[in-house]
């Protein structure tokens, strides 16, 4: 059995049973029957459906947000804003599949001669709870669109999001095996990925279960996408808007409860400016509302387990001892962590140097841009990087500077449909989202023409 329990009150909300070997067996074999047929429908029939996916997501995103929020714990709105976020990727694909798939031609010595892009098959998509939507629609969207087929291992607090997931493909009137939820545990994933009838696997999840996940693909030579941790820095200039930044950055870091991939992590902020960025952020982090996640106005909610809330305690616990000052926040109350932040934070401590997954910000000063840079690109990591200043030609400047998978000027790191999305470095390797990610499960085939 697999047990969803609402981390903020521990109500057991379901108890869904795993699946037997035939039953993962009889998905497979569906799937690779549903993808004969698949790959020759049209890009006009898979658009329409899409489009009534996002319908669908939109009718009834209440009900949707409300299991989000009840199985890990997400503030209501913020799980509202997820399911809307789901109707727009479906609608961007369905909107440019097509387009981003037509053959690529490439002047040879030949008649004719291109890149056609063609579905390979069955995909394996192992997800993770903190966008239990998200996660599987920016998956979903391009994998479908292209002519491939779905399977979704989803992270095992948030079967009952899985199950609604696939119930909105059948509602918006994919056939059946188009994309398929199995709920199993982590210990299934292996057996699944060297079956041959998987020829892909996508992971957006932590590095442990990637270096697994990747190890077994690299064995039977199968393709992966790895979105993998985070621990993005903000960069703070002495000439940045202090107003806008200070609330991008509080942004950056406490939305979702801090449980991103792409969080502002690490705060970098030019000696200069130091303490009057301090005194503005500890203002507004402390107006932050915490409470129930149901409740509309509620900003910071629980973690999704208590063992979560219990990890980040201990970085933060390792850090003070290594020398860190907790400048507010710092308590842990069972599952729920104050927002916190924390200030004296070098590069050889826990937080600075492993992912905080949680609403705890570690703040660093720094002399100068050549410092910033060396502070960034000293982490692990290498999702992406905010940089805050008035002076656009210089940070256009450094942005060859940074190892990350994207520099945002001005702005918190976003996923956005239209922008490929994806990290160096552990954050993992190829892209989702725009038409970088629709082309990572596609075989490119080459065509190449000649007349005698
Ligand atoms: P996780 O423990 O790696 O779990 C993610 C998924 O992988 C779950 O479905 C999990 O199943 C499965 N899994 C875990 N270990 C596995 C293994 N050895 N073999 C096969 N499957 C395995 O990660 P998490 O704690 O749920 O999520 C947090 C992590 O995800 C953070 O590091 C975060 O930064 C990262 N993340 C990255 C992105 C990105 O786009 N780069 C986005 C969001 C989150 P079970 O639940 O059954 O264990």
């Amino acid at each position: 059995m697999i047990i969803s329990k609402n981390p903020y009150n521990g109500e057991e909300i379901a108890s869904i049973k795993e699946l037997s070997k035939k039953e993962i067996n009889d998905a497979l074999a569906l799937a690779q029957d549903r993808f004969k047929t698949w790959r020759k429908t049209t890009f006009s029939e898979r658009s329409k459906l899409m489009l009534a996916a996002a319908k669908e997501l939109e009718k009834n995103k209440a009900e949707y947000a409300k299991t989000i929020t009840q199985e890990m714990g997400k503030p209501i709105s913020q799980a509202l804003a997820e399911v809307e976020k789901c109707a727009w990727v479906c609608r961007y694909y369905a909107e440019n599949a097509e387009k981003q798939l037509s053959n690529e031609v490439i002047k040879t010595d030949a008649n004719k001669s291109y890149v056609a892009y063609e579905p390979i098959g069955v995909v394996l998509a192992v997800m993770p709870w903190n966008y239990p939507f998200w996660q599987v629609f920016r998956f979903a969207a391009p994998a479908l669109m292209a002519g491939n087929i779905g399977i979704l291992k989803h992270a095992s607090n948030v079967m009952q999001s899985a199950e609604n997931i696939q119930k909105i493909f059948e509602r918006a009137g994919f056939p059946k095996g188009c994309f398929q939820n199995l709920a199993i545990g982590s210990d299934k994933v292996e057996e699944i990925i060297r079956d041959p009838r998987i020829k892909a696997v996508t992971l957006t999840g932590s590095k442990p279960a990637g270096s697994a996940i990747a190890s077994v693909a690299g064995e039977e030579i199968k393709k992966t996408v790895l979105e993998l941790g985070g621990s993005n820095a903000l960069v703070v200039f002495e000439d940045a808007n202090l107003e806008k930044t200070v609330d991008v950055c509080v942004q950056a870091r406490y939305q979702n409860t801090g449980q991103s991939c792409i969080a502002g992590k690490r705060l970098l902020l030019q000696e200069e400016i130091a303490e009057d960025f301090l005194a503005l952020l500890s203002k507004k982090v402390r107006e932050l509302k915490s409470g129930d996640p149901m409740e509309e106005n509620t900003y910071v909610g629980v973690l999704a387990r208590e063992d979560l809330a219990e990890d980040l305690e201990k970085q933060l616990k390792e850090s003070v001892k290594q020398g860190a000052k907790i400048l507010l926040g710092g308590k842990r109350n069972g599952n729920y962590f104050e927002p916190t932040i924390v200030t004296n934070v070098s590069m050889d401590m826990t937080i600075f140097k492993e992912e905080t997954f949680g609403p705890l910000l570690s703040v660093t000063n720094f002399k100068d841009t050549e410092e910033a840079i060396s502070l960034v690109n000293s982490s692990a990591f290498g999702l992406g990087v905010s940089v805050f200043t008035e002076d656009l030609d210089m940070a256009e400047k450094i942005v060859s500077h940074f190892d990350d998978g994207a520099v945002f000027i001005n702005e918190l790191v976003k996923s956005d449909p239209r922008l490929p999305f994806g990290g160096t470095k552990t954050s993992g390797y190829g892209r989702e989202l725009s038409i970088h990610g629709i082309h990572e499960f596609m075989n490119r085939k080459t065509v190449y023409i000649h007349k005698f």
